[in-house]
């Protein structure tokens, strides 16, 4: 089987061409343990929409909760056909839940927000405005992020201005997944099944003509945030993994810079002998040692990092697995 039949087997829905009775939009949210703030979510999110007077669908991807939210996802189902419901097999991560449900969504174009309320639903319409304008890719910039630590803030701050310095892509600042895209980006997406995810670099890769809309980050109305700092550490190594193959190359930079050193410090040594003079002890040798021991511990990590990563894609495991798909009409 060759690597497009195999992933045209684990996602059967890439195949399928998309009908008459196609949604105009599709609103995806990712959704891990929030049985509080769904019902507001699908609210808002209805509220919105509804008066555009367009066909829409609303695809929730219930990321391996372990609380009632998937409970609460059907009964908004049984309610509301319009909401769509896919079911992981367990909890996969963020970003693969996103993709999930842009592989599923139909619609014209598809918005991706977090259930968490902290991306207001309201801004969609004006996503939807700049898309009519013929934008391909709307993504929301935030202007404020309330209720944020200060240690999330400056972290992501440095982090996007990092990856902007070092990738070839251009990822805006201060973007998230919030955005709004074109069937065609939708369609970019889907052909490219990468297994570390970093959404906001992909759907800026793929090109098209894009924008951005400004609004205020709220703070989460309720529960609590699902990205510790390891996740948020394993996401800022998927992002700059993905994208860039500067940390590989430092190692020859670093090499060359700490040859040239030695090479000084051997002329140095020469030097000084010459001159007749006591050469320094123990001490020096076990920094000197202890200095690039580290300095190669830290670059095998580095490769160690690009290696896993290169594993789990030749594996070709699927990105998901779907338990249930509810609403969807086969
Ligand atoms: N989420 C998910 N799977 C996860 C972690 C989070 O589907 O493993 C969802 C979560 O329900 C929310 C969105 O992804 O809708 C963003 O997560 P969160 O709000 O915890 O991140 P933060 O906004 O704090 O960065
Ligand atoms: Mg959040």
């Amino acid at each position: 089987m060759t690597f497009v039949e195999s992933v045209a087997q684990a996602h059967p829905r890439d195949q399928r061409t998309i009908d008459a009775e196609q949604p105009t939009f599709s609103i995806v949210a990712p959704v891990y343990n929030e049985e509080v703030l769904l019902p507001e979510f699908y609210r808002r999110v209805v509220a919105a929409i509804e008066p555009l007077g367009e066909p829409f669908e609303i695809v929730l991807v219930n990321d391996g909760s372990r609380d009632r939210s998937l409970q609460i996802m059907l009964e908004l189902h049984e309610r509301d056909p319009r909401v769509k419901v896919i079911n992981f097999s367990r909890n996969f991560g963020h970003q693969i839940a996103i993709t999930a449900g842009t592989d599923y969504a139909r619609g014209r174009a598809v918005a991706v927000i977090d259930s968490d309320l902290q991306d207001p639903p309201e801004v969609i319409v004006d996503m939807i405005a700049r898309w009519r304008e013929g934008y391909q890719l709307v993504y929301g910039v935030r202007s404020e992020r309330e209720g944020e630590t200060a240690f999330k803030l400056a972290t992501a701050s440095l982090f996007y201005r990092l990856i902007r310095k070092i990738t070839s892509v251009d990822i805006p600042a201060d973007t998230g997944d919030f955005r709004l895209m074109d069937r065609k980006v939708v369609d970019a997406l889907k052909s490219m099944r990468e297994h570390h995810r970093f959404m906001r670099g992909l759907s800026v890769w793929v090109g098209f003509k894009q924008t951005g809309v400004t609004y205020k980050r709220d703070a989460r109305k309720a529960g609590v945030t699902k990205y510790p700092l390891r996740k948020m550490l394993k996401f800022a190594m998927d992002g700059i993994t993905a994208f860039s193959y500067l940390p590989l190359q430092l190692a020859t930079y670093v090499g060359f810079g700490v040859a040239a050193l030695g090479l000084l410090g051997i002329i140095a040594v020469i030097i000084l002998r010459l001159l007749g003079n006591e050469l320094l002890g123990q001490a020096t040798t076990l920094v000197a040692v202890l200095f690039m021991g580290g300095v190669q511990l830290v670059f095998l990590g580095i490769l160690g990092e690009y290696l896993g990563r290169i594993y789990d894609e030749v594996k070709q495991r699927p990105l998901y697995i779907v338990a249930d798909a509810i609403g969807f009409d086969e």
